[in-house]
Parts: structure tokens; C-alpha cells; sequence
């Protein structure tokens, strides 16, 4: 599904496919095939972040036992979201700059067109089954902070701290080393591990998306967001139409990345709406990208949106599941892996990118 593309080569393919859309769209078929017999072909796929491997996995898992679908792509991250190693999902996630781990999630199901997401929520390490329980047991699509803590606690989750040691000696060493006019003093280790040489904020999350046999579409994105984060702050993941989107006549999108210059064009929503033009999922993901990078060019100095080419200075990834089975992935700039499970066997491929990253 992969391919690379240059920016000359996809503007041509974005303008083919502007009008092999249109042609579908008059004769009311999705890609060529109609909507009703799309949704009982039986394919059942699931697709995820580079993290996700284990979550495809696990869902697809799940789909082969008739389950349903949104709690099959739940299942799946559930796993990650418990990793301790995942420092950028549920426990073990990097904590915001007071130190305090804050997640954001959200789901959709498509049979329903109904949604659920928690953000900036503590002391929590599965936000999305909470997300879950917003869209089931609530008549609201978003809960934040206590508010969604609270929900949570009347709903018996249990309170846990979700700050790792590893997690918090990395922001110990980023708060020691932000300024040499304060009082903190890092600790003079000449090799650091890894993990803590995160001086940079850095990011991360893992979305899922999965169609089942019925032609049922549902997806769900949770994360912790960008590390040494404002409290309070709120990415893309729990914004429906930004980290995550469901169609249930089209198809479902979701993505990881600078979450900032994702709702600012509402682009999972976008990468859903390009797909129902008849779009292959990897080219709606591309045309979404493009979309960014050219509005990004807008954006004052201040916020480092551009690198000194002038083009986006941020990750951003999509991730998209067509009715059809169909899937792809594109990524901002060149090296990231998507993990896929098509029903026979789960692997990871290269996204297709915007720019190429320099070797
Ligand atoms: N999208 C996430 C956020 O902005 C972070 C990430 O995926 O890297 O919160």
C-alpha cells in the first residue's frame, strides 16, 4: 500500500483523482463499488500507529470472534496504554511540565455515528475505556479533567499513579537542564540512557481503526499527549474530527503527531471527507497533509511551525480504513511505519510521505 511520492508526483495524482471522484460520486458508488454490497463483502482489517502492532493483532483477534469492533480497536490499545515502555501512552506516558502524566482519549462507532473521548484526565492508565463509557453511559461526546476523573471513579476505576521512574527522571533532567539561572543542578552522569536524553519535547500516541465482516467501522486514539506539556493542555487525540473520525458509509481515519496543527483542520475528518470523493485512503492522507503543510506556511514565526525552508517543522501521520477494506497511511515527512492486520496476518509498512526527511 506504501508508496513515496514527490510533491510533484501526488499534485498529479490528487488532481486525477479530483475528478475520478466526482465521476463516483454521480453514480453513488464508493471507489467503484456500491455502498449496500460494500458492506457485506466479509473483509475484516484492522489498522494502527507504528506502535500498534500488538494492537492489530489483539483486535483482529477479537473481530475472528465476532466481537464488535470499537471493543476490539479498545482491547488492542489497552495493551499499549498499560505499557510502561510506551512513554507516550497511558502509564509510563511523559508527564506534562509540573511533572503530572495527563491523557487524552477518544472513540467513534460508525453504526451509531456516536462518539466519546476524555482529555487532560490524571491518575487514569486506560482514558479510552473511559472515552467508551462517555459515549455509552453519558449523553455528552467530551469530559475533561476532574469532570472526566470524577466519571471515572463513579464508574469504579481505580486511581493509580501513571508516573513511571523512568518517565520522571526524564522530565527531572529536562526541568534540571532548562535554564542555568535557576536553583536546579542535573546530575553529572557522562552517558545518559536513552530515556533520558529527552531534553526536547518530544511525542507520541496510538491510534486504531478496524472495519469487521458486518462492514461495522470504529476507532479510537489515546495518548499523553506532548511531554512537558501546559497543564491542561489538550492535543488533537480526544477532538473528534481531528485525532479521530468514523464514517460509517465511507470509512475511518485517525492520526498521531503535532496534535496543534491537526485541529486546526479538523483533518481526520478531512482524510474521511477526501475518501467519500473516492480517495484512496493513502491518497486522502497525503492530499490532508498537503492541505497542513500549505496552511502552515500562514502561521507567524513565533509558533516554529516552518524549518528554515520554509516547510512544516512538525510530525503529523494519518492513518485510514476504507469501507472497502482498503488502507494507507502517509506521514508529513518520510520514516514512519504503520501496523496493519488484513485478516490473514499483521505487519508493519512504510507510510508514504509528503517530504523526505534528509538521510
Ligand atoms: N497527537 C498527540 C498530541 O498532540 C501527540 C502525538 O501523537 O505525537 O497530543
Amino acid at each position: 500500500m506504501s508508496q513515496k511520492y514527490s510533491r510533484r508526483d501526488f499534485i498529479k495524482t490528487g488532481a486525477a483523482m479530483g475528478t475520478a471522484s466526482l465521476m463516483g460520486q454521480g453514480r453513488g458508488l464508493l471507489a467503484g463499488i456500491p455502498r449496500a454490497a460494500a458492506a457485506s463483502i466479509g473483509i475484516m482489517r484492522v489498522v494502527s500507529s507504528g506502535n500498534g502492532i500488538r494492537a492489530v493483532d489483539k483486535a483482529m483477534e477479537i473481530l475472528k470472534n465476532n466481537g464488535d469492533p470499537l471493543d476490539a480497536v479498545i482491547a488492542g490499545v489497552n495493551i499499549v496504554e498499560d505499557d510502561p515502555n510506551d512513554m507516550s501512552v497511558g502509564y509510563g506516558g511523559l508527564p506534562n511540565e509540573e511533572g503530572e502524566v495527563e491523557l487524552d482519549a477518544s472513540v467513534m462507532y460508525g453504526p451509531t455515528h456516536t462518539s466519546g473521548a476524555v482529555a487532560a484526565i490524571k491518575n487514569i492508565k486506560n482514558p479510552s475505556k473511559v472515552a467508551k463509557l462517555v459515549m455509552d453511559r453519558t449523553n455528552h461526546c467530551l469530559l475533561v479533567g476532574k469532570g472526566a476523573l470524577k466519571f471515572a471513579l463513579a464508574h469504579g476505576f481505580k486511581k493509580e499513579n501513571l508516573l513511571t521512574d523512568k518517565a520522571r527522571e526524564a522530565w527531572l533532567r529536562w526541568k534540571e537542564t532548562l535554564s542555568d539561572r535557576d536553583n536546579w543542578l542535573p546530575a553529572q552522569i557522562k552517558k545518559l540512557p536513552e530515556e533520558l536524553q529527552l531534553l526536547m519535547m518530544t511525542h507520541g500516541t496510538i491510534n486504531c481503526i478496524a472495519i469487521d465482516a458486518q462492514g461495522r467501522l470504529a476507532g479510537v486514539t489515546t495518548t499523553s499527549g506532548l511531554s512537558w506539556k501546559l497543564p491542561g493542555r489538550v492535543g488533537d487525540s480526544p477532538i473528534i474530527g481531528a485525532g479521530l473520525y468514523v464514517d460509517n458509509n465511507i470509512g475511518a481515519a485517525g492520526s498521531t503527531g503535532l496534535g496543534e496543527a491537526n485541529i486546526r483542520t479538523c483533518a481526520s475528518f478531512q482524510v474521511v471527507n477526501f475518501m467519500g470523493q473516492g480517495m484512496s485512503p493513502e491518497q486522502a492522507c497525503l492530499k490532508t497533509l498537503e492541505k497542513i503543510s500549505e496552511k502552515a506556511k500562514l502561521s507567524p514565526p513565533s509558533l516554529k511551525l516552518l524549518n528554515a525552508v520554509g516547510l512544516p517543522s512538525f510530525g503529523l501521520n494519518f492513518y485510514a480504513l476504507n469501507k472497502k477494506g482498503e488502507f494507507g497511511a502517509a506521514c508529513m515527512w518520510s520514516g514512519s511505519k504503520y501496523a496493519v492486520h488484513d485478516g490473514q496476518k499483521s505487519e508493519l509498512k512504510e507510510c508514504a510521505f509528503l517530504h523526505k526527511s534528509k538521510a
